[in-house]
């Protein structure tokens, strides 16, 4: 069994780090996942991997088949997501470059699937006080710092609908009437989806750019340079952090579910 699934995000399409690899194409009830899925070794530690936008960026946040990548990890055995993704960012001391390690998230997608339980069986599941897993979170942290890479340790996540970005006035809205940090297309339903099956969910946010709010005029070779260079340090920080997650796990994620369903 694979206990510890990857989830590529923009960039970070193959981990290029994995040993025997096998790839394996999934069936679950929902449609397939976004790709076959890549099991192989990462620093001795066998590991699930699935580039959530599919190898080449073939699929759009909004086009993404969000409950089969989380399906299809859970059939492998996956109890704990590592996932990764480029974000923008809302204040000016995180950094183009920097990781977040986002504490909480506001939905403002409009149009997506959001749950595996559409009846007759009806689960409400607690995601507030810790949506993102508390012991996955201090491993990532601590992994980080030990490296060096800079990583704040705290950050609210605005999960717009897209494929398109926030206007000048959205993006003052997040930033300063919501109070966001940090600004994606793809947390949700992804961290709920895996809360509902009991998994762990943790993310590393990468900073690409300052959202619109800032007004800076960024190229398109400066964004691609940015998000090259978060790569290499998503690998070698994924390639630390692996073999520190342990095997039984101390938190509460698969516990909330119990008080979940009606
Ligand atoms: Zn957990």
């Amino acid at each position: 069994m694979v206990r510890v699934g990857i989830i590529g995000g923009s960039g970070l399409y193959d981990p290029g780090i994995l040993k025997d690899v096998e790839e394996r194409k999934v069936h679950t009830p929902y449609g397939s996942p976004s790709d076959n899925i890549m099991i192989g070794k990462l620093n001795g530690v066998e590991i699930a991997f699935l580039p959530r936008h599919g190898r080449g960026h073939r699929i759009p946040p909004h086009a993404i088949n969000y409950r089969a990548n989380i399906w299809a990890l859970h059939s492998l055995g996956v109890e704990r997501i590592v996932a990764v993704s480029a974000v923008g960012s809302l204040r000016e001391d995180y950094r183009p470059g920097d990781f977040v390690l986002p504490d909480q998230f506001i939905d403002m997608t409009k149009n997506r699937v959001y749950t595996f339980y559409d009846g007759p069986r009806v689960a409400h599941i607690q995601i507030g006080l810790e949506p993102f897993c508390l012991e996955l979170r201090k491993l990532v942290l601590k992994a980080a710092e030990e490296l060096g890479i800079v990583i704040h340790d705290k950050g609210t996540y605005v999960c717009i609908e897209g494929p398109r970005f926030s206007t000048k006035a959205e993006s003052i809205i997040w930033k300063e009437v919501f109070k966001c940090d940090i600004i994606g297309m793809t947390l949700v339903p992804e961290i709920n989806l895996a809360r509902e099956l009991g998994m762990c969910y943790s993310l590393i946010a990468m900073v690409t750019d300052y959202d619109i709010w800032a007004e800076r005029i960024v190229t398109a070779e400066e964004v691609v340079r940015v998000m090259n260079e978060n790569v290499d340090k998503a690998k070698k920080l994924l390639y630390k952090l692996i073999p520190e997650i342990p095997k039984e796990r101390k938190c509460r994620c698969e516990k909330i579910l119990e008080t979940a369903f009606l």
